[in-house]
């Protein structure tokens, strides 16, 4: 005797358990303070789920001395470069392990990501969508209109309600462990 599935009948295909992000993408966020990394993997993960091939970029976590590094190149150093940030050591996000920067990949036939940050060809502001679902604050903003990016596009990241001249104060007298400290404090740990 047969009888119609009933919906309590049919596997359930939810919750999906495995990834479906690259294990290097996994390892790449590894560095970041854990409730930061563990909110980048969803956005990340409903970005693609969205059709939205979005990546961190290398080095999600920066020291003081490369911030100021960075800082220097077309100020002091590199004079024929375009100045990449305006943020000196202890002044970004990245400095806390709470950042990232991502861009999109132009060919997902090619191996590897093959990196693209066309303003006009991605939908940034989607992604920027699905990062505040997850709490996550966006570095840059677009107009629609002008069809032009304001800020930093691909930058996200995660302060839980503290400022930077806090999180600088809190780090030079314990380093980055009493900023994530603060972090979890700030988060009810
Ligand atoms: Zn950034």
């Amino acid at each position: 005797m047969f009888r119609q599935a009933k919906q309590s009948d049919i596997p359930n295909p939810e919750p999906q358990t495995l990834s479906m992000l690259p294990q290097w993408l996994i390892d790449r966020l590894q560095p970041l303070y854990p409730d930061a990394r563990d909110r980048l993997i969803a956005f990340f993960e409903d970005c693609h789920k969205a059709g939205l091939y979005f990546y961190p970029l290398k080095d999600p976590v920066r020291t003081w001395l490369a911030q100021d590094s960075l800082y220097a190149i077309g100020r002091t150093t590199e004079l024929t470069r375009k100045r990449v940030t305006d943020a000196k050591g202890g002044e970004s996000w990245h400095n806390y392990n709470v950042a990232i920067d991502g861009a999109f990949d132009a060919d997902l036939t090619r191996d590897g990501v093959q990196w693209d940050w066309d303003t006009h060809k991605y939908k940034w502001s989607d992604v920027a969508e699905i990062a505040k679902k997850h709490g996550l604050t966006w570095g840059g903003s677009f107009d629609a209109n002008k069809k032009v990016a304001l800020g930093d596009l691909g930058h996200y990241h995660i302060s839980y309600g503290l400022t930077i001249h806090e999180a600088q104060e809190i780090y030079k007298l314990g380093g980055l462990a009493a900023v994530w400290r603060e972090f979890d404090k700030k988060r009810g740990i």
